[in-house]
């Protein structure tokens, strides 16, 4: 493979595997929007973030974050709460 070809190959990866990042973030926004906030009637997914108990859970979801099927991503979300940043700071104040 020429250093061209090369260059060329790892570009479409690159734009590949930012096209499934964003499905998978719009994927994840949709999710975010269909549940809504776990204690108010907020459905705006830009407010409404994932929370779990377990920390690495919701920190592990963004790791498999456009790295694995939406499927899968969605089995780990079930583990958490959509909470919208509101309420989340009531909780925490
Ligand atoms: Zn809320």
């Amino acid at each position: 493979m020429t250093d061209e070809v090369k260059t060329f190959v790892e570009g479409m990866w690159k734009n590949r595997n930012q096209d499934w990042m964003e499905r998978a973030l719009n994927q994840l926004d949709n999710y975010k929007a269909q549940y809504g906030c776990k204690f108010c009637a907020e459905h705006d997914p830009v407010t409404l973030d994932i929370h779990s108990s377990d920390p690495d859970i919701a920190v592990g979801v963004m790791n498999i974050l456009g790295k694995v099927g939406f499927s899968e991503v969605i089995r780990e979300l079930k583990k958490c709460d959509i909470i919208c940043a509101k309420c989340w700071r009531k909780i925490c104040e």
